[in-house]
C-alpha cells in the first residue's frame, strides 16, 4: 500500500442501505419477498429485478420528499459520522457515488445524519471510480480492486452481493465503514 492522502467513500451498500429499500418497494409492488440477504451476487439485481427498474426504484427512493428517509444508514449513525470525522482529521475524504441525478438528495441524506466529507462526486455507472485516482476506496463493489493500480487499495464492505470478492487478494474485507476507518488509520500508523 502506498502513502494514503485521498479516500473515496461509497454511498449505496456502504453508508446507505438502498438495497433494502429496493427490496421493500419491489415486494410491495410485485408481491415478492426479497430481502437484502437474497442478493447473493453482484448481477442479482439485473437478473431478478432488471437494471432499469433497479435504477428507477432507487432513484425514486432518494428523491422522496424527505430526502431518502426511507433509506436506512448501515449501523449507528453517530458512529458512522464519527468514523468519517476521524478519517478527515488525517485524509481528504470524498463521498463518491456511481449514481447520477440525485446528488442533492444524497447530500441532504448525509447532512441529515451529520455525515461530513470534503467533496461529493457522482459519476455515471458506466465509468469506473478507479480512474478518479483515490489512494483508498471504501466500497462494496466487487471487482473494483481489479481496476486499481498497485498503490491503490479497496476496503470492501462485506455484503451478501460481494461475497465472491471477500477473499480477493487486493481487497481488505471489512464488516463496516467503522472497521474500514479503524484499519485504515491503523495501517497508516494513525491509531
Ligand atoms: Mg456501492
Amino acid at each position: 500500500m502506498g502513502d494514503i492522502e485521498r479516500v473515496a467513500v461509497d454511498v449505496e451498500g456502504v453508508l446507505a442501505a438502498s438495497h433494502a429499500r429496493l427490496c421493500t418497494v419491489h415486494n410491495n409492488r410485485y408481491d415478492t419477498t426479497y430481502t437484502e440477504t437474497d442478493i447473493g451476487h453482484w448481477d442479482w439485481v439485473v437478473d431478478e429485478i432488471g437494471f432499469e427498474e433497479f435504477m428507477a426504484i432507487t432513484d425514486e427512493a432518494w428523491r422522496e420528499e424527505d430526502c431518502g428517509a426511507s433509506i436506512e444508514a448501515y449501523g449507528d449513525v453517530a458512529m458512522l459520522a464519527n468514523a468519517l470525522d476521524r478519517l478527515r482529521e488525517r485524509f481528504t475524504v470524498d463521498v463518491v457515488t456511481a449514481r447520477t441525478g440525485v446528488d442533492d438528495a444524497i447530500q441532504a441524506w448525509l447532512a441529515e445524519r451529520d455525515i461530513e466529507y470534503n467533496t461529493f462526486h457522482s459519476l455515471p455507472h458506466t465509468e469506473t471510480k478507479a480512474a478518479l485516482g483515490y489512494d483508498a476506496y471504501i466500497d462494496d463493489k466487487p471487482g473494483l480492486a481489479d481496476r486499481l493500480a498497485a498503490d491503490q487499495c479497496q476496503y470492501l464492505v462485506k455484503q451478501p452481493w460481494n461475497r465472491a470478492a471477500w477473499r480477493h487478494r487486493w481487497t481488505i474485507a471489512v464488516a463496516s465503514v467503522v472497521e474500514a476507518v479503524d484499519r485504515l488509520l491503523a495501517n497508516t500508523g494513525e491509531l
